[in-house]
């Protein structure tokens, strides 16, 4: 298939959706974590591209506004169609950027995600709330559009996270101009081609590049909101540059979410649990499972239970379907990774399984590690690997677990487990995180709405919530 023949229609593979992002000559070169061999190139435009992309996006809004939510939705259901129809050549290419494998909840699975969030945002139905009538008059809450929305995105879920800031973003009358990660930026700019053969023109506009990009659109005076997923540090910084232009912000920040393991739970039926929700792409996930304690007198079994399974789980190349795990998206990563593992192993810490990469294999393959008899102060423990290292702690009082869960600036989510649901939900209650999952972590759903507590950030993402935060609020009172 050409570039040409594809215009209006589906692409089939991944170098398909290349041929028509990467640039005529030149760029930079994006490589595969899994080989070090070239992906494709990417275009980095620069300032004046970014103005242009702003001014389009601003010129644009008004039409797009003015459609209303029926047509707006319509549009949504067919971006979710052209996803579909694209779905496979998406995720080769998704999976040859970020490393993660087509198959289990990784490329294929990102892909979806993509389809069915726009489905389900094109199906909320946001009404005006009638706060007051009273002598024949009314107060009614509205939520109109902002103007132009900006949004800054990570390199671990980039496909699915640009559709989590787009989709309600686009439904609720705004336009969006998009800085994807530096690291993934082909899986964006892949996604956008896609979704703009549905859009009409600058609606949607993505602007690859690096930091100095999202610092601009944070600061833009055109920009009336910025959509953020990504550290806890560059969150701050996205503070300070929106301040001046007093910019709405959404901060999905980083995590270090704890699972607490209840005396009761049974460590067989958990296993595979816990397992997902620590290792789902590879740990590099924001609500993954980083810190998981359990009560002293199931903890050899859990660990026992835990160690089995990960020892089963193939890690290699994306592209190869028996493949579960792949590499780490970079070399930082690795790195951040590899050197807390070494610091709990130095500090004494009883490494059950992994931890030792192969210098020998090409890519940033990291070993699915599991690390116990580990201090609850270790930096495995205290910081965010974002990795496929799980720190697994001893408790003996519930009180003391619940403590050490808390004990971190950050509370994006946390998870309890229990025979007895009733028992972990009070317990749930008394933790600080933005979601406490009952026996899983990390589940999302685009009907129940996600944000962070405490320096996880703030504002809520999906549901009726997800569009009221894209949306400025107006009472008319009268
Ligand atoms: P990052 O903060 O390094 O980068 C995220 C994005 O911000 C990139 O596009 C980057 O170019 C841009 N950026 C960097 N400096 C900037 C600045 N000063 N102004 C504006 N933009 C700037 O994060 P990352 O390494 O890509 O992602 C990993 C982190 O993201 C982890 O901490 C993880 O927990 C977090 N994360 C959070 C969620 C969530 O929903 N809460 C989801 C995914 C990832």
């Amino acid at each position: 298939m050409t570039a040409e023949s594809t215009l209006q229609g589906t692409f089939a593979t991944a170098a398909d959706l290349l041929a028509v992002i990467e640039p005529e000559t030149g760029g930079r070169q994006i490589k595969d974590p899994a080989t070090g061999e070239t992906v494709g190139r990417v275009a980095e435009p620069g300032a004046a591209e970014l103005e242009a992309a702003v001014a389009a996006a601003k010129a644009a809004r008004p039409a797009w506004a003015a459609l209303g939510h029926a047509e707006r939705s319509g549009f949504l259901n067919r971006a979710a169609d052209a996803v579909e129809a694209n779905a496979e050549a998406l995720a080769e290419l998704l999976s040859r950027e970020q490393g993660k494998p087509l198959n289990g909840p990784n490329a294929r699975f990102e892909v979806g995600a993509c389809a069915a969030w726009l489905r389900a945002t094109a199906g909320f139905e946001l009404e005006p709330e009638t706060l007051l009538e009273e002598d024949g008059t009314r107060a009614q809450l509205f939520y109109r559009p902002l103007g132009v929305v900006g949004a800054i995105g990570p390199w671990n879920w980039p496909m699915m996270i640009a559709v989590w800031q787009l989709a309600p973003a686009l439904r609720m009358g705004n336009t969006v101009v998009m800085k994807p990660s530096e690291y993934t930026p082909l899986s964006v700019l892949a996604l956008a081609r896609v979704l703009n053969q549905v859009f009409p023109e600058n609606v949607l506009t993505v602007v690859p590049g690096g930091r100095e990009v999202g610092q601009a659109l944070a600061s833009h005076p055109d920009i009336a909101k910025v959509m953020f997923t990504g550290s806890t540090a560059t969150g701050k910084a996205i503070i300070r540059s929106s301040a001046d232009t007093v910019k709405r912000l959404t901060l999905e920040l980083g995590g270090n979410d704890a699972g607490i393991v209840l005396p009761d739970a049974d460590p067989k039926a958990i296993a595979e649990g816990l397992f997902w929700g620590a290792f789902i792409n590879t740990g590099q996930t924001c609500a993954a499972l980083k810190r998981l304690y359990v009560h002293e007198e199931i903890y050899d079994a859990v660990c026992a239970e835990l160690t089995q399974l990960a020892r089963t789980m193939p890690m290699g190349h994306g592209l190869d379907e028996n493949n579960v795990l792949g590499p780490l998206q970079n070399k930082a990563q690795f790195d951040i990774v590899a050197n807390l593992v070494q610091a709990a192993r130095d500090s004494g810490a009883r490494v059950l399984t992994g931890g030792n990469p192969d210098p020998e294999q090409p890519g940033y393959f990291y070993p699915a590690t599991l690390v116990a008899d580990i201090d609850n102060n270790n930096p495995l423990v205290a910081e965010e690997q974002f990795g496929p290292a799980l720190p697994i702690i001893k408790y003996s009082s519930i009180e003391e677990a619940i403590e050490m869960a808390n004990g971190l600036e950050v509370g994006l989510g946390a998870s309890v487990w229990s025979a007895d649901p009733d028992k972990a939900r009070e317990v749930a209650a008394r933790i600080e995180a933005g979601t406490v999952w009952i026996n899983k972590h990390g589940a999302v759903d685009p009907r129940v709405p996600f944000g962070g507590a405490k320096q996880s950030g703030y504002g809520l993402e999906f549901g009726i919530e997800g569009l009221k935060h894209l949306g400025t609020p107006q009472v008319i009172n009268g």
